[in-house]
Order: structure tokens, then sequence, then C-alpha cells
């Protein structure tokens, strides 16, 4: 696949989104003498439809922006001062190449962490030759947790990952659930089959602590408490089992575990539910009932509903719903999440075996940054994501990238905040720069991302450059790809056929079952004895009160309000952030603001025992009470103090999989200033 020749005065190239977003559009780009001039969705695929977000419209502001980073710098001042000199490839990588092997005869490996995260979904920009590289020195190995974790080791162990319900079969269920999720935002593209499926008479129920566009379309709207997902779900459960309406024949024929999820149910009323929930009895209620009758009936479990210490126990017993219902085997029925897993896609192009060195929990950089237990971490390598900002724990983190004793590199498209930390940097290609695969977690489908434009300044790409390095490490194996074209090749003849083949024939794999299986009939759980788990042992073990266990709301009297960071419709994570106009908001309940004087607009304190954010306050009944939100993605220059939501979230870890808590931050927040 030769790079496209030097587009005319005027031209379009089709390539694919690999961002971190369920959608996967099919993009149009419009070359005007070699430059983007604007980026577009394709009128031929049946999920873009001839429209993008607003985030990607715009990402040709990225590629060109003032933040882009141009060429390989080495820092010349203090730490964090973020002034840096020019340095050519060679320099920069021997130098890399040089620290890693001083590191590494010091210290040992695992005195080295790469950090990376989901600023690409693409299957070249992760886990190809930057893993060859990592797991041939040697490095601490980091557990990428900070999402889908609960969720993916719910779905895992109740399902062993199951293929479900993709978004061309919404309009055929009659009930469709949102939790936790707000497609308005993320994952647009399943909004028109939403509206074609309220068109034809389905009803809609929204789970959010947030009043979203669609849960104000909703039927039965529950504005649930930040953690408490798990006890709806059980009460749900307990009106299925106790007044007849589970489906015992499915039960007995394809799930194992019934009883012991009934058994964790009982106690779980509606009255309790309420109480415990925030929510309406009367409304639970009519959500059980409609749920009871209804068929086709479809959950779309989310990932907002994970961020907290009952996250991974809410997300199977929202996944259990449907088995225990007797929702499968009908077109539109059953449930809905990451279709990540459809293809069944193992990374066989990653020859080298996992070595068994130090794993590191991602929510706890910045402990170990700052108290390691063993080994003290002296180089960060991180790509793909911006840690200065997107973990828990913030000020810990930042404390810990402040450190004289510890070199960092940073490999990215813009100087992000954790660039400001960086030793080294290194500029990274964008997606329309390289080769990459756009996979969809929410339909099902998967095209090549190709490059439109060359490469900007001195940009290079992941594969590119971590196969350099293995080779000025002298760790390079003949069998290794060169550079991304190569790793392409490898990562296509890997996949099995006849996607890899599709692909290289027309950018684009035809999905299993036409992109639309249906659940126990085409596909079925990929268990060891191809039956749901409903009381996975594992899972059991895992949890700290076991599977379906309530764990109390954390808050206090110093620190009421449950603070939440939802994603927004400027930034994919903080992917963006560069780009995103200054001063986000804290949103308020208006009963709570008027408790503390809080009007529209006030500068406002909020704050707990990790630390404070200042910013302005919206007042808005579209937040629940006790509950405040601020975005999720933000960058420190969008708050007044260079703080954001999570310098108040502790880097405590959910029920399952170790996931993040974001949604368990508790704080209090005062008024400082006048509108
Ligand atoms: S971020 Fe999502 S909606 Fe936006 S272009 Fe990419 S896949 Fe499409």
């Amino acid at each position: 696949m030769p790079r496209p020749a030097v587009a005319p005065p005027e031209s379009h190239v089709e390539t694919a989104c690999p961002l971190d977003c369920p959608d996967a559009c099919t993009l149009n780009v419009t070359l005007r003498g070699g430059r983007i001039t604007r980026i577009d969705g394709s009128p031929k695929t049946e999920i873009t439809r001839g429209y993008i977000c607003a985030k990607v419209r715009g990402f040709h502001h990225r590629v060109y922006g003032e933040d882009r980073l141009l060429f390989p710098a080495l820092r010349n001042g203090a730490k964090s001062a973020g002034t840096f000199r020019r340095y050519s490839w060679d320099e920069a990588l021997d130098l890399i190449a040089e620290r890693m092997l001083q590191i590494r005869a010091e210290y040992g490996g695992e005195a080295i962490l790469p950090v990376s995260y989901g600023g690409s979904n693409g299957l070249l920009t992760q886990d190809t030759t930057d893993a060859m590289l990592f797991r041939r020195i040697g490095a601490s190995r980091l557990l990428r947790t900070v999402c889908a974790a609960p969720t993916g080791a719910a779905n895992l162990g109740l399902y062993g990952k199951m293929a479900s319900v993709s978004y061309e079969d919404y309009p055929e269920a009659r009930l469709i659930v949102l939790w936790g999720v707000n497609p308005g935002t993320s994952g647009i593209h399943l909004v028109p089959f939403i509206k074609e499926a309220r068109k034809r008479g389905a009803t809609l129920v929204v789970v959010d602590p947030r009043l979203t566009s669609l849960a104000r379309q909703a039927d039965v709207y529950l504005p649930v408490r930040p953690g408490t997902d798990l006890v709806v779900a059980l009460a749900l459960h307990r009106y299925l089992f106790e007044e007849g309406h589970a489906d015992w024949s499915f039960l007995q024929e394809h799930t194992e575990g019934a009883d012991a999820l009934r058994e964790r149910a009982r106690p779980w009323t509606f009255e309790r539910a309420a109480e415990v929930s925030g929510v309406a009895i009367e409304t639970i209620r009519a959500f059980a009932n409609l749920y009871a009758k209804s068929v086709p009936a479809l959950v779309k479990c989310g990932w907002g509903l994970e961020r907290n210490r009952n996250g991974g126990s809410a997300a199977a017993a929202i996944l259990a719903l449907p088995a225990v219902g007797g929702k499968f085997g009908v077109r539109g029925g059953g449930y809905s999440m990451s279709n990540s897993a459809s293809w069944n896609i193992e990374r066989t192009w990653l020859r080298d075996p996992e070595p068994p060195t130090r794993a590191i929990n991602m929510n706890h950089l910045g402990r170990v940054l700052t108290d390691p237990d063993g080994t003290p971490i002296k180089m960060l390598f991180v790509y793909n994501c911006n840690p200065a900002v997107t973990m828990p724990d913030q000020n810990r983190v930042l404390r810990g990238l402040a450190r004289e004793d510890l070199f960092t590199v940073v490999f990215d498209q813009v100087f992000t905040d954790t660039a400001q930390y960086a030793d080294m940097l290194l500029p990274a290609t964008t997606f329309l720069e390289h080769y990459d695969t756009a996979k969809s977690y929410g339909p099902v489908t998967m095209q090549l991302a190709r490059p439109v434009i060359d490469q900007v300044g001195e940009s290079r790409s992941n594969p590119d450059v971590f196969a350099d390095l293995l080779r000025r490490l002298g760790l390079s194996d003949p069998a290794d790809p060169a550079d991304d074209l190569e790793t392409m090749m490898q990562v296509l003849d890997g996949m099995p056929e006849p996607y890899g083949a599709e692909l290289r024939e027309r950018w684009s794999a035809h999905p299993p079952y036409n992109g639309r299986p249906i659940q126990f009939v085409d596909v079925f759980p990929r268990t060891a004895n191809s039956k749901v788990r409903l009381f996975a042992e594992e899972l059991d073990r895992q949890a700290p009160l076991g599977l379906y266990g309530f764990q109390p709301d954390p808050a206090t009297a110093a620190f009421p309000l449950a603070l939440i960071s939802p994603a927004s419709d400027r930034t994919i994570s903080s992917t963006l952030g560069e780009l995103r106009r200054p001063a986000v908001r804290l949103d308020v309940h208006p009963d709570d603001a008027a408790a503390r004087g809080i009007e529209d607009g006030d500068a406002v304190r909020i704050f707990n025992e990790l630390g404070e954010v200042r910013v302005a306050a919206r007042v808005t009944p579209l937040v629940r009470r006790g509950t405040v939100a601020m975005p999720k993605g933000v960058w420190r220059r969008h708050t007044a103090n260079g703080l954001t939501s999570n310098a108040l979230v502790p880097d405590s870890l959910a029920d399952l999989g170790g996931g993040a808590c974001f949604n368990d931050a508790r704080v209090q927040v005062e008024k400082t200033g006048k509108s």
C-alpha cells in the first residue's frame, strides 16, 4: 500500500476515525494544496451516515495547531518549567536508549514504566513494537484500568465477552434502557437508531444522575445517586425472581448461579433501593414492570456506572438482567455494551510472552511515583496518554512527575499538560498521517485508517519510533516490523481470515453476522461451558463484599456532595483539550446552590481532603440534588487554579477489575466570589 501521491489542489480522501469512541466513523477529508481544509462523515456507510462529531470535524486544528509538537526536544530548564532545546531524532533516541540501559543496569528493568491509554483505539498505536520493546527490556507492566476495567471484568466473568446488540438492531426493541451512558455526547451515531425505535413505539428508560438530552425525552427517568446503580439493578432482579417474572426454563438451560444471584438480590426491596439510590419508589417499580413485560427489551450498559466502588457488581447485575428476565433470542433483545471483542482478534503479531515483571495499576500512578513499594520508577515513557490530568489523585501524580530524578519521555502529538513535565519530547503523527485500524466497539465494523497527508513537522508514528528504539537498544529481532506500514502488514496477517484480506482489498472487513448478531441465536457465551455465569466465582472472590455486595456511599458531613466527571462534547477523554476554550464550570443543582448562597456564574471552591479546584458555578436542574458535575478531559488551563476534578478523586479501586473510582469523589463547595 503506497502512500498517496502529493494531493492536487483540491481532493477528497476517505479514511476512518480510530479515536476512543464507539462509532469508528468513515471520514471524508478535503485537501487543498496538500493541506486538510475539512473533515466530515462519509455518506457511504450505514453508521456514519454523512456526519461526525464536532470534535473530529475540527481535528485539523490539532494537526496544524500552535500546540503541535514538531520536532524532538530535550528539557533545558527546571523540571516542569516547560523550556526545551531542539534535538534531532538520532540524538533523542540515542539518549533515551542510553538512559534505559543505564537505569536497567542500576535499578533493573522494572524501574522503567510505560504509560499509555486510549489516545487512539487503533491496533497499531499500542501493543505492537512498543510492547515488544517494554517486554524485552523487562519494564514494569501497566494495568490499563482507567476505563472499562470493571465493566470488562463483569462482561468477561458472566458471558466471556459475548458479542452484543449492535446499533442497527435498536429499532427492533420495544424497550430501550440507557444505563449510565449518554450517546448524545459519546457514540452520537446511536441516537438516530434510538429515535427510529421511538418512532416505532419503543419505550425509553434512562438511568443517569444527570438529566441528559435523552433523559429529558425518556418515558421513565431514574436520577440515580452516583454509586448506587447496583441496588436498583438488584431490586429489579428481586422483582423478577419473587414476582414470577424470571424465565426459569432459560435459566436452567443457559445459566448457572441463578440461586446465588437471587439470594444476593433478596434484601433489595423497592423501598430499600429507593432509599439508597434516591430514586422514587414508584419510578423503580414502573421501570421493573416495564422491563418484565417488554419484548424485545434491550439494556445498554454504559461506562458511567462503573466508576465507583460498586461499579463492577453494578455492571454484572445489569448484564444479568436479560438472562433472568428471558430477554435473549430475539433481534433487538438482550444487552448492548462494548463490542470490541466481536472479531476474536488475538494479538498474534506480539510474539514475545509477557514477562513476569511487576504489574502496576495505572490508577495508582501518583502513589507509585511518590511512594514506591519496591523498585523506584526512574523512567516514565508516556504515549497515547496525558496522565497529568487523567489519573486519580492529581496532586500526587503531579508531585511524582515533578521528581528531578525521574526521566520522563512524552511522545505525543501536542504539548499536553504531561509534556510540561517531560525531560524528552518526541513528536507523534496523528491518525491522518499514519496507517491504523478503526475498529468500532458500539456497532461491529472495522476499517483501515490511512495517511491522508504527509507527516507534519518531524513527527513519526508509534510503531516506527519503537522499532527504531528496539534497534538502538540491540533488542530487535529480524521478524520485527521496521515501521508503521510493515506493522500494518503484520497486524493484517495476524487477523482471523477473511478480515485481513478484506481490509487489504477494500479498506473494510465484512463483520461477523453482518454486524447484527442476535444473542443466543447467533452468538453464545464464550465461557468454558457456554453458560451465563450469573455468580462467577472469581468475581465473587475479587469484590470486597463479594459479587453484588453493596458498599455504602463514602459521603461525610464535611464532604456531602458527590462529584462526577462525565464525558463532554469537546474532548475525547483529554484528547483535543488544547482546542477547548478556557474555563469549565461546575454544575450545581439549584437547591444545593441556594443552601450555599451560590448564584449562577459565582466563583466557587470545590474541595475535600485531597485538594481543591476553583471554577465558576453553573446553577442548573440538569444535575440531581446532592451531586455536582465537572466535565471529564479538562486540562489544567481550564480551571482557575490549574487543577481538574481528578485532584479530588481518590485512587481507591472499584470492586472488580481494579477500575478507577472517578465518581467516588465526595466534596464540599463554597462560594469564593461574585459572578
Ligand atoms: S470521535 Fe466518534 S463520532 Fe467523532 S468522528 Fe470519531 S468515531 Fe465519529
